[in-house]
């Protein structure tokens, strides 16, 4: 039954060769990067483009066989990123050729539509992937990756937005601008749902994210430098685009990435230590922009900090609401299963006793009598031997249930222990006690017999003293043969 499907990859393909193919593909990718620099030095842009253009084409045809050789459910992830890299690629050629062979400026320009084209399929293929890998959902899911969006996108804004805003003229160039963070924010929301999934960061998807991010950090980069970069700058501001490509290409080749989009169980804790620490981050970076803006001696974005500090205090807020929400359900929990008897679904022993104290108190306010009896069910051992013990559970059940319905609701039945239970009777007396008894006789199932001792409360002995009595009791019913009620001896004068 195993063995289809996902990791059918592994079995076509030895992990070492695989591991091997990754490896290749990030050494040539450097050597193709650096082959890019010298060229562009050397032999000017023309020249030093090919390489960069051999980089998309490699990063696209890795996450093309990717997609050809996933199967179905997994394919349509490897298939989005090939086509958001293949838009990416043509945008990078049809820059060159505008730049290099047109001589014609090429922002804004053609390319940036296939730029442009590029994020809504790479976000797309993050929402399928987060989807197809479930993992943690649902609100607290939805909160995480919303203070890592928050967080994160103020950076976006100090260093894209901004920018493009303080343009002067607001022509198409600075539409066009304004774009690009738009397709960052998405990319960025869209990465850190996958992030808020959790499950296994294999390497795949550590690349994969890993590529994003550097995406992301290039767009920055290159809104940063703006007009104002000479040739080396520009060169500078390719390289990590260069690394964002290579990364996704390597993501595809990697053996885990047959693995990727496995469901993922959601994380045992609550709230791991290391998203912890991501979520603290992310959240931090509001007061730190502003803090190096002031450091810096740059104009503040006072209202964007302002803003985002006030989103990002509120998301956490929920989230810890969210945490004290589940911690308070599972102490009530914990509260209610401390008190029951897990077999029989009775009070337990614990309960049982805090029951006689709480009914002691109320006959004594009242001025009402309390019987309370012992009963303990008659060879059980023989029947558990003859019957198995599963039966002799089924038994106990049985009498709990059955017990339960003869008696009065003020009644408490309490198991206290193995195949012994303590019924408190407030208001009935020790006479009383006993009739109520002879009717749990009768009902107790598979002709099974059990023994009782029954004692009235005096007013003033205390709890243990009574259930000792009962308890005396209920010896004595034994001794006398079993399958009886016996009544206690009246409390000493002690
Ligand atoms: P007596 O008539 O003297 O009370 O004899 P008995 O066999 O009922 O009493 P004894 O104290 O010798 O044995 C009690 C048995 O109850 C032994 C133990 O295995 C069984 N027992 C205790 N708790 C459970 C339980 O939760 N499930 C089952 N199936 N058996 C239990
Ligand atoms: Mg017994
Ligand atoms: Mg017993």
């Amino acid at each position: 039954m195993r063995g289809r499907g996902g990791s059918g990859a592994h079995q076509a393909l030895p992990v070492h060769q695989a591991n091997r193919a990754h490896r290749a593909y990030l050494g040539v990718g450097v050597l193709l990067v650096v082959a890019h620099v010298l060229a562009q030095l050397a032999w000017g842009p023309l020249v030093g483009q090919l390489a960069y253009l051999t980089v998309d084409a490699t990063a696209v045809v890795a996450l093309g066989w990717r997609a050809a050789r996933s199967p179905r459910r997994a394919r349509s992830t490897w298939l989005l990123l090939a086509l958001g890299m293949l838009a990416t690629a043509v945008g990078d050629a049809t820059w060159t050729l505008l730049l290099t062979v047109l001589h014609r400026s090429p922002f804004p320009s053609v390319a940036d539509v296939a730029y442009l084209a590029q994020y809504p399929l790479l976000a797309a293929a993050l929402v399928v992937l987060a989807r197809r890998r479930g993992g943690l959902h649902g609100r607290e899911a939805h909160l995480d990756s919303a203070v890592l969006t928050v967080g994160l996108g103020l950076l976006v804004w100090v260093g894209v937005v901004r920018p493009a805003l303080a343009d002067a003229d607001p022509g198409l160039g600075t539409v066009v601008s304004l774009a690009y963070p738009v397709g960052d924010v998405l990319l960025l929301a869209t990465a850190a749902r996958l992030w808020a999934g959790g499950g296994r960061r294999s390497t795949s998807l550590r690349m994969l994210l890993g590529g994003l991010v550097a995406t992301l950090l290039s767009d920055v980069w290159f809104a940063q430098l703006g007009d104002s970069g000479g040739d080396v700058l520009a060169l500078a501001a390719s390289l990590p685009f260069l690394a964002a490509y290579l990364l996704l290409g390597a993501a595809a080749l990697h053996p885990d990435a047959a693995a990727l989009t496995d469901p993922q169980p959601p994380p045992a804790e609550p709230l791991p230590r290391r998203r912890l620490l991501a979520l603290t981050a992310a959240s931090l970076l509001s007061p730190v922009t502003l803090a190096v803006e002031l450091a810096l001696g740059r104009s503040l974005d006072g209202w964007a900090v302002a803003a985002s500090s006030a989103v990002l205090f509120l998301l956490v807020v929920a989230r810890m609401a969210g945490l004290l929400r589940r911690l308070q359900d599972q102490a009530v929990r914990l509260e209610r299963l401390s008190r029951t008897d897990a077999l029989t679904g009775l009070p337990n022993r614990r309960s049982g006793d805090a029951e006689l104290d709480r009914a002691l108190h109320a006959c004594r306010a009242a001025g009402a009598p309390l019987a309370v009896a012992m009963v303990d069910l008659d060879h059980f051992k023989q029947f558990n031997d003859s019957r198995g013990h599963q039966a002799g559970d089924r038994l106990l059940v049985g009498c709990a249930a059955a017990w339960r319905e003869q008696l009065p609701r003020s009644a408490t039945l309490a198991r206290y222990g193995g195949e012994e239970f303590l019924v408190v009777l407030p208001g009935r007396s020790a006479e009383q006690a006993v009739v109520l008894l002879g009717r749990l006789t009768r009902v107790t199932p598979e002709g099974r017999t059990f023994s009782a001792g029954a004692a009235e409360w005096d007013g003033r002995e205390l709890p243990e003293a009574l259930v000792d009595r009962a308890d005396q009791a209920l010896y004595a019913a034994k001794r006398a043969g079993r399958a009886r009620v016996e009544r206690a001896q009246p409390a000493t004068a002690a």
